[in-house]
């Protein structure tokens, strides 16, 4: 895809909606945090309804360490590996306190260093709480971006560099959020709603 192209895809999701926003609710770096490490396998409004009941009880570290773990478990027992993601609340909660005076620390080898926490989970992060240019790539970002055409990569690191490398600058930032919505509601895995489709002049899968 010519840079022209990429350009024009971006131009298009910047006009429909230029302040995109994660669908996960939090407060603050903390409650991000967490709700994007508990995203892990799940959907954002099976997340919300967690963190809904997990935050009534604590949404920051030293209250989250003040609960007991089954408190923690019965409140995100609605999604998958719970039993796992909550000893990581409590394990992170933990660290943050004794490594980073109970906060989220802003770059990404220390949030990577974090239980449960990788390099999407950082990136998100990164992106959102701390307004760094950095692009969360899943496996829904990385089918929509290879569908498009915007890349032509393997595994999602590639497309995270790929995308970084050809996405005008002024974009980044907001893209991983306009590719997510637009994977979840428009360019789906199975049915892609390409007649609706917003960016359907210039992407490879449409026209081609
Ligand atoms: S035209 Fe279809 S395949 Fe292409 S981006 Fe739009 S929905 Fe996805």
């Amino acid at each position: 895809m010519t840079l022209e192209a990429i350009h024009s895809i971006f131009d298009i999701f910047h006009q429909l909606n230029p302040n995109p926003q994660t669908e996960l609710y939090f407060e603050d770096p903390y409650t991000l945090l967490i709700a994007v490490m508990l995203s892990a396998q799940t959907t954002d409004i099976n997340v919300n309804k967690a963190t809904d009941r997990l935050f009534k009880l604590a949404k920051t570290p030293e209250t989250m360490i003040t609960i007991t773990i089954e408190d923690i478990e019965a409140s995100i027992k609605n999604l998958n590996y719970y039993i796992t993601k909550a000893k990581n609340i409590l394990a992170i909660s933990k660290i943050l306190i004794a490594q980073y005076h109970g906060q989220v620390p802003p770059h990404r080898d220390a949030l990577e260093t974090l239980p449960g926490v990788g390099r999407k989970t950082a990136n998100v992060v990164l992106n959102v709480a701390f307004n760094q240019p950095t692009l969360a790539v899943d496996t829904h970002i990385h089918r929509v971006a290879n569908r498009m055409g915007l890349c032509t990569t393997k595994t999602p690191l590639d497309t995270e560099r790929e995308l970084l490398a050809h996405i005008p600058p002024p974009y980044i930032h907001n893209a991983h959020h306009w590719l997510i919505l637009h994977g979840r509601y428009i360019c789906k895995a199975r049915n892609p709603e390409c007649q609706k489709c917003p960016v359907n002049k210039v992407c490879h899968f449409f026209t081609c």
